[in-house]
């Protein structure tokens, strides 16, 4: 190993071992789901691609990886232009709604459709960033994995009460945040016409309800794109 390397090593081994005590305090939730070939896609998008452009092991120079996959892939966010034409994209969604105080809703494992009713007696009012958390987080951890119909979503009357307590951003743990099937896409219209940002894909299994700071990262996508891009999204303890 030569000096630069042993350089490397030295520093990541030692901040492996000191990282949960002395830089990270607050346990920090990661609630991505990781991108790879297996993955569920949305009926009619590409499946994953994940490829060796190069490898060292096949006697390249380099490991470059190329990335096949729609911008509404696992864990992402749905920006105004993804129903809306014309309108905002993810580069310019508000860094100050994607970051910031949030809640995890539980919702039961029977409930199908979070209704107005299920928003106006569990979500409270005036709650700016919201994650429900339903019976879909399990879906990501089947060992068949395979696009569920049946996942649980928000339905119009909801989202439009969300909307008027003041919600900015709203998130799922499945592929969309309506019923799927819909035609009209009521749901995911009563929120972007209001600029609410959408999280979609995310998994929750392991975070318990309560207040989080979230940390949602879309790519900077442009070339006149954007109606989505995939996210890194965390939630920090407080
Ligand atoms: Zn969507």
């Amino acid at each position: 190993m030569n000096a630069d390397l042993s350089g490397v090593y030295l520093r990541s081994s030692v901040a492996k071992k000191y990282s949960i005590n002395y830089y990270s305090p607050m346990p920090i939730y990661d609630v991505t789901v990781p991108l790879r070939n297996e993955l569920p896609t949305w009926p009619g998008d590409p499946a994953v691609k994940i490829t060796d452009l190069s490898s060292l092991a096949n006697g390249d120079s380099a490991n470059v990886t190329a990335l096949n996959f729609s911008a509404h892939t696992a864990t992402h966010v749905d920006a105004p232009a993804h129903f809306i034409e014309g309108a905002a994209k993810v580069e310019s969604l508000d860094l100050n709604v994607l970051i910031g105080e949030a809640e995890v809703i539980a919702v039961p494992e029977d409930y199908r459709a979070i209704d107005n009713e299920f928003v106006l007696t569990h979500c409270p009012p005036g709650a700016t960033r919201l994650l429900f958390k339903t019976r879909n987080s399990a879906f990501w951890s089947e060992p068949r994995l395979e696009f569920r119909r049946d996942f649980t979503y928000l339905d119009l009357e909801a989202a439009k009460t969300l909307v008027q307590r003041g919600a900015k951003l709203v998130g799922i743990d499945y592929l969309s945040i309506e019923k799927f099937h819909s035609e009209k896409h009521e749901t995911h219209l009563a929120l972007l016409s209001h600029g609410v940002v959408i999280v979609e894909g995310l998994n929750l299994s392991d975070v318990p309800a309560g207040k989080y700071e979230l940390i949602c990262l879309p790519l900077r996508l442009q070339s006149n794109k954007g109606d989505g891009a995939p996210a890194r999204v965390v939630l920090r303890t407080r």
